[in-house]
């Protein structure tokens, strides 16, 4: 299992050290919008418990860090209009993960829409704004 880098770039968002675009927070975990959205509305639920991912992580992150996970996804469906709600979550290179910090994205759905590709396209930040105060109205 690869060590944890304390560098990472979800490391630097909960350090405050570089922005995002924050949903929610509270002691254990912070929801905040994905810069490359697969959808409009993609948000990503992380613990402030440092692991690389799942696997690694002490299984006492994993209560609130899915209370949380609930709480956003639900607002998530209403403030976005969701039809459904797609949650992943990948632990390793082979898996598709590439930020190495335990996280849970949020994807809402519609009826007949497909996925944007993961990763694939930067956001506009006025964009992740609003769709970040639809969600959080819905909190
Ligand atoms: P993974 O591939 O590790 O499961 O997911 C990492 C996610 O983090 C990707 O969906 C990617 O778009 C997102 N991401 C990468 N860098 C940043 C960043 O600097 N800020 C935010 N908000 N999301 C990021």
């Amino acid at each position: 299992m690869t060590a944890y880098d304390s560098n990472n770039i979800f490391a630097k968002i909960l350090r405050g050290e570089i922005p995002c675009t924050k949903v929610y927070e509270d002691e254990h975990t912070l929801a905040f919008m994905d810069i490359m959205p697969q959808a409009d509305g993609h948000t990503l639920v992380i613990p402030k418990k440092p692991s690389t991912m799942l696997l690694d992580a002490d299984a006492s992150v994993f209560a609130p860090l899915f209370a949380s996970v609930q709480k956003v996804a639900r607002a998530v469906k209403a403030g976005m209009n969701a039809d459904g709600i797609t949650i992943t979550q990948f632990n390793g290179p082979a898996a598709g993960q590439t930020v190495f910090h335990l996280h849970v994205h949020i994807i809402p759905r519609w009826e007949g829409v497909a996925l944007r590709k993961h990763a694939g396209q930067m956001e506009q930040a006025d964009v992740l704004k609003a769709h970040a105060e639809k969600i959080k109205e819905a909190l």
